[in-house]
């Protein structure tokens, strides 16, 4: 028996049999050709575009794809289309004389290479799209069909070095078992397709030597870790979890239609988080209160071009209709710091996160802020949308922002065109600067949202994805946890909501805790939200809130996990049970 670490990205159970595929090594000619061949290669190389898409569009139509998969096929079809692509290869066939196939080789490792130097997660994931694409057209070309496939089955646990977006829904399509990559992050799109499907699935394994074909595997993807050749024992003790997870997920559905109320029947607004506008179906299957945090870098990452007022405007009036009068919190574009686009190459900075990020960037390119804030304002009419700015750092960055937006609202008006005149507008509280000034930065927004991955992030200056020191990244540090509390009392004082949309509205250990504090709005990942709901019902709200100032006495992380451990002792009414008060 062997264990290994890897990330876990999704959830999730898997026992299976490894089969550890590895990519052939497409062989590409290297020669030149004359002029009388000219005319030939260029006819291929249409030829193979057109049947190349074809045969992407084919997949749409017949595999029955998500609406989010389809739109990560889209960008190969946009990549296959791109007139500087098709430009380059007409080059190098006619100018250099190249062959169809070493024209293609050339463009795509230059330009993989391009992205893979440039250092970047991001970047490195689009690098991905490209060589997906690459392999597709060469595979064409020299007519190989797609051997991943062949030989899976059901029991299958499938290993690779990474695995191109298009395959991940042909494997599930082949019910394997679970996924194990070595290489890929978190927002990859395989990985987002992955977990969209529900496949266990961990990447950035560590020895994946270890992993032998055909090895028995778990991969326990709640923890991040495989377990290889286990013990019957184990496989039982495996067996028995993934069954009770199953049968978790099934109850928790029947909790849906209930409402968010904690033991002494206060209401708290349950809200989903998203990235892509897809998720709305499943915000709606869950029926969630509405969208606390809409992170809309999603039209910026995927796209090699800056997105339209149109397209957003359609995309935000989509998800406006769907919610019916339900909260839609539109935060602004925030990229910069890991969030970078295929279509933007900032000045290089030494510390990105505190570089021009967040509504710094938007302060900086008043046309790209102008052009979102425009279709959000738009599309206001069609719902409950409100707007929220991310990584405010002062109250001057958050009024200039606000002239830019009152600039909008005045061209609108001129344009006759309507909108919403008192759209709710709300400050993200992420860095400890706008916390600790959150009384005064309260009496000019209407709301805030505590963003506590970049709250925390900046409080104790770890960055949140570095592995190698985030055991310093701790939702226990009193420091974080008293700047909360004094947002939220800022909030309260000055009467104005405060939701909590960071990655601690759903660590159950500080729920109690948000709770008594007087968060009544929490925005969590749709994956949280009905254990959430299930264990908001069990506790009491208030019990605990005499000991909430407490957490101003904590010097140490053991101090605060004493405090947070009182207060959930406290606070618990009836743990794991839903109780007939609230039904
Ligand atoms: C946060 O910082 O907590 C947050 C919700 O924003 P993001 O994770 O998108 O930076
Ligand atoms: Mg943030």
């Amino acid at each position: 028996m062997y264990k290994i670490k890897g990330f876990p990205v999704s959830t999730g159970i898997a026992i299976g049999d490894a089969k550890i595929i590895k990519e052939k090594a497409l062989v590409i000619e290297d020669f030149n050709i004359n002029e009388s061949q000219i005319d030939d290669e260029l006819d291929k190389f249409h030829k193979s575009i057109n049947a190349v898409i074809a045969e992407i569009e084919e997949f749409i139509t017949n595999f029955n794809i998500t609406n989010e998969d389809e739109s990560i096929i889209e960008t190969h079809k946009m990549i296959l289309q791109d007139p500087d692509f098709h430009d380059t290869i007409k080059n190098l066939i006619i100018k250099e004389r190249k062959n169809l196939e070493q024209a293609i080789y050339l463009h795509f490792t230059r330009t993989i290479e391009y992205f893979k130097n440039l250092d970047n997660e991001l970047y490195a994931e689009r690098a991905i799209d490209y060589e997906d694409v690459y392999r597709r057209l060469i595979m064409h070309l020299k007519k190989i069909d797609n051997s991943i496939l062949d030989n899976l089955s059901e029991n299958d646990i499938l290993i690779m070095n990474d695995i191109p977006p298009s395959l991940v829904s042909l494997v599930y399509q082949r019910k394997i078992q679970g996924l194990v990559l070595f290489k890929g992050t978190k927002t990859s799109h395989s990985v987002i397709i992955a977990r969209a499907l529900g496949l266990p699935l961990i990447t950035g394994v560590k020895y994946p030597h270890k992993i032998h074909h055909l090895d028995k595997i778990i991969i326990d993807a709640q923890q991040g870790f495989i377990i290889g050749n286990p013990t019957q024992e184990v496989i039982k003790a495996y067996t028995k979890l993934k069954t009770d997870i199953i049968k978790e997920n099934s109850e928790l559905n029947t909790i849906k239609d209930l409402q968010t109320k904690t033991s002494n029947a206060s209401s708290i607004k349950l809200l989903s988080n998203i990235e892509l506008p897809i998720e709305i179906e499943h915000v709606l299957d869950l029926n969630s209160d509405g969208i606390g945090l809409f992170r809309t870098e999603f039209f910026y990452l995927n796209k090699q071009h800056l997105p339209t007022e149109e397209e957003q405007f359609n995309e935000y009036k989509n998800i406006a209709l769907k919610l019916k009068n339900k909260i839609f919190v539109i935060r602004t574009i925030d990229i910069g710091g890991d969030k970078v686009a295929g279509w933007y190459s900032p000045d290089r900075e030494t510390n990105p996160y505190l570089g021009c990020r967040g509504i710094r960037f938007s302060l900086r390119y008043t046309g790209i802020f102008k052009t979102q804030l425009r279709a959000i304002l738009r599309a206001s009419i069609f719902g409950n949308i409100q707007i929220m700015f991310p990584m405010i750092s002062s109250i001057e960055e958050f009024l200039k922002a606000k002239e830019i937006l009152d600039e909008c609202c005045e061209e609108l008006k001129n344009e006759n065109k309507d909108f919403n005149q008192n759209i709710p507008i709300g400050t993200m509280i992420e860095i400890p600067s706008a916390a600790i000034c959150s009384d005064a930065l309260a009496k000019y927004c209407d709301f805030f949202s505590i963003g506590s991955n970049d709250l925390l992030q900046y409080t104790v200056a770890v960055d949140r994805n570095n592995e190698s020191v985030s055991k310093y990244y701790t939702n226990y540090n009193p420091a974080f946890l008293q700047l909360i509390t004094t947002t939220v009392k800022n909030a309260i004082k000055n009467n104005i909501p405060v939701a909590v949309c960071g990655e601690i509205a759903s660590d159950k250990n500080f729920t109690a805790f948000l709770l008594n504090s007087g968060i009544k709005e929490l925005s969590v990942g749709a994956e949280h939200s009905l254990s959430l709901k299930k264990y908001i019902r069990s506790i009491d709200s208030k019990k605990a809130n005499l000991f909430i100032d407490e957490i101003y006495n904590c010097y140490t992380i053991e101090d605060s996990k004493n405090l947070i451990n009182k207060i959930n002792n406290i606070s618990l009414f009836n743990e794991g049970g839903l109780n007939e008060f609230n039904a």
